[in-house]
């Protein structure tokens, strides 16, 4: 296990795969947050399990961290975690890309590509990017009626559903029910 940073020389690599563990501090974690709706709450910690593949590397990541929320809807603030697993694999920089860099890449590659040049791996960039991307922009906290989430799934332009109608032999005990409480 490696401690300390999320970078690695291809040969340091077990051929069994190697695990790098590193924290991650408040103030890493803060400028990667929407910081009007998150803030971060006690450090978290990244996980990155690297094994080489052929020529590539694939790295399986797990992030921990629990931050505060603001609500979008009811605007409290509440503690969640955020717990991420994700895999990524590292290709090496093909011949006729050297000198450009990945970031002003535009070949149309997916972007769950990476590329690393040379014989050291650096997980860094990768495991950030994910994290803000995994981060929803309009955090709910689903705790009161306010601001339980929206089932997205029924179409938008139908109307809600009415409440099934009672059954004309059940309306009787609903009244004589109600009127006793
Ligand atoms: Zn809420």
């Amino acid at each position: 296990m490696v401690t300390g940073t999320l970078a690695i020389r291809l040969d340091d690599i077990d051929k069994h795969g190697t695990l790098l563990e590193v924290p991650l501090s408040n103030e890493y974690l803060a400028p990667l947050l929407f910081e009007e709706v998150y803030r971060p709450r006690t450090p978290g910690r990244v996980r990155v399990f690297v094994k080489k593949h052929r020529n590539a590397v694939v790295a399986i990541c797990d992030l921990d961290a629990t931050v505060s929320i603001i609500c979008c809807r009811c605007c409290s603030e509440r503690e969640r975690a955020i717990a991420l697993h994700f895999e990524q694999t590292y290709y090496p920089l093909p011949e006729d890309r050297v000198g450009t860099t990945t970031e002003d890449d535009d070949s149309g590659d997916d972007l769950d590509r990476f590329y690393y040049t040379g014989d050291r791996l650096d997980f860094e960039r990768g495991v950030r990017e994910h994290f803000v991307f995994a981060l929803d922009p309009h955090p709910v906290c689903g705790a009161n009626e306010r601001c339980t989430p929206i089932d997205t799934t029924a179409p938008a332009d139908e109307e809600p559903e009415l409440a099934a109608p009672v059954d004309p032999r059940w309306a009787k005990l609903m009244t004589v029910k109600l009127a006793d409480g």
